[in-house]
């Protein structure tokens, strides 16, 4: 079982890594931590805490923590949605930990409710439906993975989405995307 304390050395090795910081309020990161912590212990993955998750894995995979969206969030806000993750301006106090706009589409949050096209009852009961995501893979280090689009810096060696191609296997060929 992963506790507080294995989550926050993760967490810790993430921030160095992408060059960022965790949140500068000792309150509101270990809340942080702990819900990280008991999400994973509910669900068997660290959904993000301060999101509602539907329990199926494929319907939060974009919120795992951390989530697709924090990398933009954190160069456009200054901070993840949470504030787990903060630039250094925030992580010095030069600028406040605040509210930020929801990056998550709509339809993945009706998703984690059970509503809308992408519930949980849909992705369990087609799983051998077609869906829209790629094989994709950075060019600068060759980390390959299948998601819908290509993330917004690659996790291995932080290359730009621009930076990541399409696997195309029938035509055995690398397309430009
Ligand atoms: S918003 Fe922050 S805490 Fe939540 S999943 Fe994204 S990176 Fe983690």
């Amino acid at each position: 079982m992963t506790t507080v304390e294995e989550t926050r050395k993760r967490a810790e090795r993430d921030a160095l890594r992408n060059r960022i910081h965790l949140c500068p309020d000792p309150e509101l990161l270990q809340e942080l931590l702990q819900g990280l912590a008991e999400n994973e212990k509910r669900y068997g993955y660290p959904s993000c805490p301060c999101r509602i998750a539907s329990g199926n894995l494929e319907t939060d995979r974009d919120i795992l923590c951390p989530c697709d969206y924090r990398d933009p969030d954190v160069e456009e806000h200054g901070q993840c949605y949470c504030a787990l993750y903060v630039n250094e301006a925030v992580h010095k106090g030069i600028e406040p930990v605040h509210s930020i706009p929801e990056r998550r589409p709509m339809n993945k949050q009706m998703a984690a409710l059970g509503m809308g096209e992408e519930s949980t009852e849909t992705l369990e009961t087609d799983e051998a439906e077609p869906t829209d995501r790629k094989l994709l893979y950075c060019k600068q280090c060759g980390y390959v993975v299948l998601r819908e689009e290509p993330p917004y810096k690659c996790p291995i060696c932080g290359a730009k989405r621009e930076l990541f191609g399409e696997i195309v296997v029938g035509e055995i060929k690398v397309r430009e995307i």
